[in-house]
């Protein structure tokens, strides 16, 4: 049986839980478990620090995992990125006090830098051929200028709310990160063929996100200039009604464009369109 290794609380958890939960698995949200069964697929469910995740399923302490892209690249353990999840994004920046006149990424020469991604920046800085001293700190590196610990921070942003909260300007950003699901590398084909199914699930439930099953009456003649209106679609699912001359047309739409469509759909004459939530999308 597969074993994956989740946040036990903070960011991360929450989305985690649910997205498994919609790929029909549930896991206890309780952070007090460590270990515990899933219900809807075999899985034993591990709760872990964040910061540990890499490190488990590098050991082969759970087979999977569910972490940021962040602690992924900053751990440097041997693990195999699987899929990107589409929650928990965010981006790791450089940010400076706003009253700097920053000219480029030259600034940081001897500055004192504090961050939780050392081995992110070390990088970074090295590939730049900048000499910058890395101070590494546990938590609150936002005030780390304001109280003379370093003259610059590398952290993650995703507003960026909290770094004009405390009077600094994101100036680089260095990457970008998102959850993902990793896996030990190597595993055998029995665990693999498991793995495969979760990610089926997984992908089933992203595809399916934003994602609306529109219908509505048309008259025939206005089939032509309803394809046109809604484009990349193979092509929309046509039902005769019982008056011959209209039909029911079937369409999936991203709910970004939804509006948009309804209306250029509504002039040529469509009506009684109905929009339902799209559970899954298999392909
Ligand atoms: P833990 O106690 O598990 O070590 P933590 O305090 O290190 O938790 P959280 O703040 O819960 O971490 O963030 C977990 C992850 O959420 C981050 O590593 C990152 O991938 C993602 N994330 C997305 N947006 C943000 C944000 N604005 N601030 C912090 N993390 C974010
Ligand atoms: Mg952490």
């Amino acid at each position: 049986m597969l074993t994956i290794a989740i946040q036990n609380k903070g960011r991360l958890n929450e989305d985690t839980v649910s997205l498994m939960l919609d790929a029909g698995i549930s896991a206890s949200a309780s952070h007090r478990k460590l270990i515990s069964d899933a219900k809807g697929f075999p899985l034993h469910v591990l709760y872990l620090r964040d910061d540990d995740i890499p490190q488990a399923v590098a050991m082969g302490v759970a087979d999977i995992g569910i972490v940021g892209l962040n602690e992924v690249l900053e751990k440097e353990q041997d693990v195999e990125v699987l899929m990107k999840l589409g929650f928990g994004a965010c981006r790791l920046s450089l940010a400076v006090p706003k009253e700097v006149d920053y000219q480029g990424l030259k600034w940081f020469e001897g500055k004192r830098v504090a961050t939780s991604y050392p081995v992110i920046l070390r990088k970074f800085f090295a590939d730049n051929g900048i000499n910058a001293q890395v101070h590494q700190i546990a938590g609150s590196v936002e005030v780390a200028p304001a109280v003379g610990m370093a003259d610059a921070i590398f952290d993650i942003v995703s507003s960026g709310g909290t770094l004009i909260q405390n009077g600094l300007r994101e100036e680089e950003t260095v990457t970008f990160s998102e959850a993902v699901l990793i896996s030990t590398p190597n595993l055998d084909d029995d665990k693999n063929r498991e793995i495969e199914k979760l990610k089926f699930r997984f992908q089933s439930i992203l595809e399916s996100r934003g994602m609306k099953y529109v219908l509505f009456n048309l008259p025939k003649n206005k089939i032509d200039e309803a394809v046109a209106i809604l484009p990349g679609m193979k092509s929309p699912t046509i039902l005769p009604l019982a008056n011959p001359e209209w039909v029911s047309l079937h369409v999936v739409l991203h709910e970004d464009i939804l509006w948009e469509k309804i209306e250029q759909l509504k002039n040529i004459g469509a009506t009684d369109i109905l929009v339902l939530a799209l559970e899954n999308v298999i392909r």
